[in-house]
């Protein structure tokens, strides 16, 4: 048995919360890019992502950004089995990016700030045991709820700070909080998915997606491999330049 998923909260009180986070504490991007950018993430992350997900994008040259949450390492979840500290590493050895998502995958809108600065320290510690020697240089807000005061502490760690309101990344927007569109929901959910990498070639812009498990029966929040393919079919379709976030922010800020 695995403990039943924390949503958080809904409602009017999430949505001003979620509000007053996207207004506040704001580091607004400026690029121009002739074609899109895209950016293909993990979260948490689940060992289907791992094995499929990864062979899926490296078929294909392509590299990821993984958000580990090395609690996670070699448990269960919701999502299934968890990564193994072998992943970690030997993603990292093959070009992908390790990027962080706190110790615990805990709400870091509702954590007293040295409490989520605590767990980001501890997952650096556990990523360090795990074998990775490469420093967390980009980072992604559990469930994406973010607050102002975190923003502003995560900026001074990290080059990007990215959350689940999905859209393109464009001039103006904010690099403390990074748009992303999430491969779940079904037929539903990826045609809106595709709807997004149309977007994001009528105007180029910085499209991240972000996968959790990647199997034949997903949960809600994740996708078939059928499905990864579709949405992989239509990024390669799209003459997207595809980049771990680590290499987009070096590409945009050059
Ligand atoms: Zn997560």
């Amino acid at each position: 048995m695995t403990a039943t998923p924390y949503i958080p909260s809904g409602g009017l009180t999430g949505k001003l919360v979620r509000m007053n986070a996207r207004l506040r504490a704001r580091k607004p991007m400026q690029f121009e890019l002739g074609k899109p950018l895209v950016s293909i993430t993990f979260d948490d992350f689940p060992r289907s992502a791992a094995l499929t997900g990864r062979s899926m994008i490296e078929e294909r040259g392509w590299r990821g950004t993984w958000y580990a949450s090395c609690d996670f390492i070699d448990s269960t979840t919701h999502h299934g089995a968890m990564m193994s500290a072998g992943d970690l590493t030997s993603l990292d050895a093959a070009g992908h990016e390790i990027a962080c998502h706190t110790l615990s995958h805990t709400d870091s809108a509702r954590m007293p700030l040295p409490e989520l600065l605590t767990q980001i320290d501890q997952n650096a510690d556990a990523a360090r045991s795990a074998g990775l020697t490469r420093a967390f240089t980009n980072f992604a807000y559990p469930f994406g709820e973010a607050s102002p005061q975190a923003k502003t502490a995560l900026m001074s760690r990290f080059d990007t700070l990215r959350g689940v309101r999905p859209g393109v990344n464009r001039t103006g927007d904010d690099l403390a909080l990074l748009k992303a569109v999430g491969l779940d929901g079904g037929d539903t959910g990826i045609a809106k998915v595709l709807g997004w990498i149309e977007d994001a070639v009528a105007s180029p812009g910085w499209l991240i997606l972000y996968a959790h498990d990647i199997q034949e029966r997903p949960t809600e929040w994740g996708c078939t491999p059928q499905e990864f393919k579709q949405v992989l079919d239509a990024v390669a379709a799209s003459g997207a330049d595809v980049l771990t976030v680590r290499d987009a922010v070096a590409r945009l800020s050059a």
